[in-house]
């Protein structure tokens, strides 16, 4: 596992830094001018990512509203990510990876009870139940993640994939920060396909302002 306090940073002066084990989840606040950063520490794990308007919480990310924008079905550097209000909030600024699914819902206990006859699994919807209760987030508000580092590639018949992802240790994903918000990262739980490599990982996320 990489180190977090080993990474430079890069073009970030951090100023919060969260590391998340592999299964859990973490919520901070950002503001406008921040840059913000997820980093896989060992490799192949996704990070579900959700985020709010800080002042006004019927607002949040959205990938339809993206997708719209962008006509991808992916996240490249230079994306702007879209609220359903259809305001910018975040930016890619830096993307080692290049890989992401902005399609799929997130994994719940329902997903693992009915799937894969799994009770009580931990889970990416839990998980930000947990988080965002400090916010005063309910689970019905949380929105449609992004799905950051997950291999899901699109066949040329519109099916798409699920596969190990492809990030390494260290690798990361920087945001320019559009507008305040509160972001949640779950390192994401599932371990009964392949999207985290049958290893739910440890993630760090960070927060601070361009060097
Ligand atoms: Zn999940």
């Amino acid at each position: 596992m990489v180190d977090v306090s080993s990474l430079d940073g890069g073009e970030i002066e951090v100023r919060e830094e969260r590391v998340i084990p592999g299964g859990f989840a973490a919520a901070l606040s950002v503001s406008a001018g921040d840059l913000f950063e997820i980093v896989d520490l060992e490799g192949q794990q996704v990070g579900d990512l959700v985020g709010f308007a800080t002042h006004d919480r019927t607002e949040w990310l959205s990938t339809s509203h993206t997708r719209a924008a962008s006509l991808c079905l992916n996240l490249r550097v230079g994306d702007v990510l879209q609220t359903n209000w259809r305001r910018p909030m975040l930016e890619v600024l830096h993307d080692d990876v290049g890989m992401h699914d902005i399609i799929t819902q997130m994994c719940d206990e329902r997903r693992y009870r009915i799937d894969y006859n799994v009770e009580g699994h931990r889970s990416c919807r839990s998980n930000f139940v947990d988080v965002l209760a400090p916010w005063g987030i309910a689970e019905w508000a949380i929105p449609d993640p992004f799905n950051i580092f997950q291999n899901a590639p699109i066949h040329p018949d519109r099916t798409f994939g699920n596969q190990i992802p492809t990030s390494v240790a260290g690798d990361r994903i920087v945001f320019n920060v559009l507008a305040d918000a509160i972001l949640a990262v779950s390192a994401c739980p599932q371990d009964l396909n392949p999207c985290n490599g049958f290893n739910p990982s440890p993630m760090a996320i960070r927060v601070g302002s361009p060097r």
